[in-house]
């Protein structure tokens, strides 16, 4: 699944009227949107999701976030995706995120930051089975 990656709009800005606004910036820097859904985790799935965080002291705080409203799960194809939709959202904690990125534009603190996305070809491969059967990649 290469040029494959996984991305989340979180519960934060899915409340915040936000995804379509996200999912423009999406489309306009070159993505093409193979699989979307709006899912709302349980505190289960969340923590199944994030299991290599397990150990970390944010790890309740999060799941818990991520089980708290709905959010968008996307698979997301351009060429480079991995590195292309990382550059795209920007640092984990929207102070220290670039201008013109999504967590800059979008994200409240290093907990709420409006979006996820996979780091690593493999983990986007785990993660987009994680949330999508074959039949929903268009
Ligand atoms: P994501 O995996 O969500 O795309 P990331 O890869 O930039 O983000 P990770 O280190 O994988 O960052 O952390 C996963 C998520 O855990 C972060 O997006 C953030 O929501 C939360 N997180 C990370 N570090 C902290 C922290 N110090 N305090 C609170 N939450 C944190
Ligand atoms: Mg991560």
């Amino acid at each position: 699944m290469a040029d494959l990656t996984f991305g989340i709009i979180k519960p934060d800005a899915v409340k915040a009227g936000i995804t379509g606004s996200i999912i423009q910036r999406i489309i306009d820097d070159g993505f093409r949107i193979r699989a979307l859904k709006l899912i709302h985790m349980t505190l289960k799935q969340a923590q199944g999701f994030y299991a290599v965080h397990r150990e970390r002291p944010f790890f309740p705080g999060l799941t818990e976030f991520m089980s708290s409203g709905p959010c968008v799960v996307m698979a997301l194809e351009k060429t480079g995706a991995v590195p292309a939709w990382r550059n795209l959202m920007g640092a984990t904690d929207p102070a220290k995120a670039d201008q013109g990125t999504l967590r800059k534009e979008f994200g409240a603190s290093v907990g709420e930051n409006a979006v996820h996305g996979s780091d690593s070809d493999e983990n986007a491969a785990i993660e987009i089975s994680y949330f999508f059967s074959q039949i929903e990649i268009v």
